[in-house]
């Protein structure tokens, strides 16, 4: 067992069994998630005798850095290395509102998104939740900062390792440790449609963003693959099911693919597709892959693109690139590692 993967009512239930109050959970939890000890010699108000007992069953291990780039903008990107052997990739951003860290949840990914560099390799298995809380407090010791953020946007796809995840998210939001709120956290998913229903019961108001990059379904068979499990109105119905249910606003990402899916009557398509919905619509310029025949949209497209979208009365903004001369792209790190 790993101390990271457990919530505070586990750690509680643990510390019951070991004949301790559950109340000294909290403390644990502060000094695991506040204090961010390197040693358990550090929880000064355990007693000795709980100490040993916590010392045989855990340890405190932070992920292995395999490599740290440092882009020109201050991203900041990890190749960190599992116990197993297995790598993964961890991205730190600095905004103007905080630090936010990139989570990856799966080592390799199975969704086949045609334009995407994490999907080149498989998945070899899902992160258990402490290896991707160990993300976000790695980073933190290590850059000695306050995460304030966390998007769950780095390789894999989250809905595909969903009990893992809600672990995760229950642990980084506890307010008794990293205290991330829901509304600071942003869960990305390519279209998982059973998994977005169970997640509008989730009681954390975690946000929701989904990989839409196509406005019909003949676009998005072609380059996301999981549209042919789930099609895009199937997407559509899920996502104006948890809008309604939660009553929260839910994110759309699209990536502008040239000459693919960055067409004005693309735009007037996706401005039909999601007229009504209270969603917001992120524009991403396409971090291009060398092993992918994809290009980025160009400047006038994007622009058009966007001019349409907000005419029609949309929601939506053009997100600037961090990161791009680091590869803190999507899977490009770990898969230049492991060619
Ligand atoms: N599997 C989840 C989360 C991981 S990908 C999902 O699909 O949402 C995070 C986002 O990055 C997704 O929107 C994905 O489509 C996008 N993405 C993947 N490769 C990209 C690239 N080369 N350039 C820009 N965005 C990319």
């Amino acid at each position: 067992m790993n101390i990271y993967g457990l919530t505070k009512e586990d750690i509680g239930e643990y510390c019951v069994s070991k004949g301790e109050k559950p109340f000294k959970s909290t403390q644990i939890f502060e000094w695991l998630y506040r204090q961010k000890v390197r040693s358990f010699e550090e929880m000064t108000n355990i007693k000795k005798s709980f100490l040993e007992i916590l010392k045989s069953d855990f340890n405190l291990k932070l992920l292995d850095v395999k490599t740290r780039q440092e882009s020109s903008d201050g991203t900041i990107k990890y190749l960190f290395e599992l116990a197993d052997g297995n790598l993964i990739e961890t991205v730190l951003m600095n905004h103007n509102y905080g630090y936010s860290v990139c989570v990856t949840s799966e080592v390799g990914c199975n969704m086949g998104c045609a334009f995407c560099a994490s999907g080149m390799k498989k998945k070899i298995r899902n992160l258990e939740a402490y290896e991707m809380v160990l993300q976000v407090l790695s980073v933190s010791v290590l850059e000695n900062i306050r995460v304030s953020h966390i998007v769950v946007m780095g390789i894999g796809e989250p809905f595909d390792n969903y009990d893992n995840v809600i672990k995760f998210l229950k642990i980084v939001n506890d307010p008794k440790g990293l205290e991330i709120g829901a509304r600071h956290i942003s869960v990305s998913t390519c279209g998982v449609v059973p998994k977005i229903y169970e997640y509008a019961n989730f009681d954390l108001q975690v946000n929701l963003a989904i990989s839409l990059h196509a406005p019909n379904n003949k676009i998005r068979n072609e380059i996301m693959p999981i549209n042919r499990a789930y099609d895009i109105n199937e997407l559509v119905e899920a996502i104006s099911f948890y809008i309604e249910k939660t009553n929260s606003r839910v994110t759309i990402e699209y990536i502008l693919l040239d000459g693919i899916n960055d067409t004005p009557s693309c735009a007037h398509e996706l401005a039909n597709l999601l007229n009504g919905l209270n969603v917001y619509i992120n524009l991403i310029p396409y971090n291009e892959v060398i092993e992918k025949p994809y290009k980025r949209s160009k400047k006038e497209n994007m622009k058009a693109f966007f001019d349409i979208l907000k005419k029609r009365g949309m929601n939506v903004t053009l997100r600037k690139e961090q990161g791009g001369d680091i590869d803190a792209a999507c899977g490009q790190l770990r898969s230049k590692h492991i060619k």
